[in-house]
């Protein structure tokens, strides 16, 4: 039965009518990271504090997938699922079942539905979730040493089930598999000719993040992220790196293989490198607040307006209110950045 029986002929109306949301810089939105639940089962150091909460916030799934519907029908493209921990949501594979059901406004073309999960559960999940229709995965993986890797999660063992799952997802037809490593000086910069070998063994595309001010903790400095060009220093003292052309125009990723062709390490820049002249991306909250920069000091509540009685008709035109508001930029090294409202496990990553 679907999650949301009963309540779809306005939008499909609004898709046969649909606008594709363009902000005030001319960007085009496309693409919609919602986090299904802020719970998490790992406690990275660069992301949590180490307290044990109890406490998190997660709507039911059928009220995600109305403001899902509302988005697509505005021209959202990819949903990229998140949290928190997203493979810690019961009802997660009927979700994606229900979304794979969905067409883009533009083309008619079913929609791109990626996760990003820390993989601890994927080996059992991985196969369930290619058969509802999850298009791709990316896997948070920040050492390829099981020690340090327990040492960054706070979750012994952890190492062991991630790799576990990435072979299952493997295994369940989601090729390629990316693995994404946040790089923190002094906890983890010593894995990237790791990571380089790894990539090229496991047949994974392997992309390094820069460490953004968005953590629990007070842990960042300038000092502590690990540049886009001294990751390719580091990467050159393996072997040489070529430089491969972006996929697309709003591509993170600045792509590199090495001198023989193997491999894949793409390097994600937000600090030395922004890309917010490209950045076509919305997030959805796991309380429903929709947020237009993840270093926004504002939240905007859609789900009020849906618990307020709002029709499909009102919540389209708040996110289209919503996205007059984007921000042209971050302002991370800049005097005036201040730090957002909330930290990235709070978002959606
Ligand atoms: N639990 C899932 C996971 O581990 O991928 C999804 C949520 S997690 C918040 C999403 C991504 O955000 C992960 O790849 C994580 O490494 C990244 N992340 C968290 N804090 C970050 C920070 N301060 N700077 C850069 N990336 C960060």
């Amino acid at each position: 039965m679907s999650l949301l029986s009963g309540t779809s002929s306005a939008i499909e109306e609004r898709i046969v009518a649909a606008s594709i949301l363009t902000d005030r810089y001319g960007r085009a939105i496309t693409d919609l990271r919602v986090s299904i639940t802020d719970h998490c089962n790992y406690r990275c150091v660069y992301c949590r504090t180490g307290n044990e909460g109890s406490q998190y916030s997660e709507l039911p799934m059928a009220d995600y997938l109305r403001m899902v519907r509302v988005f697509v029908s505005l021209g959202i493209e990819k949903v990229r699922l998140t949290g928190g921990e997203p493979l810690l949501r019961k009802g997660l594979v009927d979700f994606v079942r229900e979304l794979a059901r969905l067409r883009a406004a533009k083309t008619g073309e079913p929609l791109d539905i990626a996760l990003t999960t820390n993989g601890h559960l994927l080996q059992d999940l991985a196969h369930p979730l290619k058969e509802a229709g999850l298009t791709r995965i990316t896997v948070s993986m920040d050492a390829v040493d099981p020690v340090t890797f327990a040492r960054i999660t706070r979750v012994p063992g952890s190492f062991e089930r991630v790799l576990a799952g990435i072979r299952a997802a493997q295994r369940a037809g989601l090729n390629p598999v990316k693995v994404n490593c946040v790089l923190l000086r002094g906890f983890n910069d010593d894995q990237v000719v790791g990571f380089a070998k790894f990539a090229r063994e496991e047949r994974v595309i392997v992309r390094f993040i820069e460490f953004m001010p968005l953590e629990e903790d007070r842990l960042w400095t300038p000092e502590s992220v690990i540049p886009l060009r001294e990751v390719v220093q580091r990467l050159e003292s393996f072997r040489p790196v070529v430089r491969l052309s972006p996929n697309n125009a709003s591509e993170t990723a600045v792509r590199y293989t090495f001198d023989d062709g193997i491999g894949e390490i793409g390097i994600i820049a937000p600090v030395s490198q922004a890309f917010c002249g490209q950045c076509s991306r919305l997030r959805l909250t796991s309380d429903g607040k929709v947020r237009t920069c993840l270093f926004s000091q504002f939240d905007h509540d859609l789900y009020g307006v849906m618990k307020r009685g709002g029709s499909d008709s009102d919540l389209a035109a708040y996110i289209e209110r919503t996205v007059a508001l984007k921000e042209a930029r971050h302002h991370i090294g800049e005097a005036e950045f201040l730090k957002p409202s909330r930290t990235m496990v709070h978002i959606g990553g």
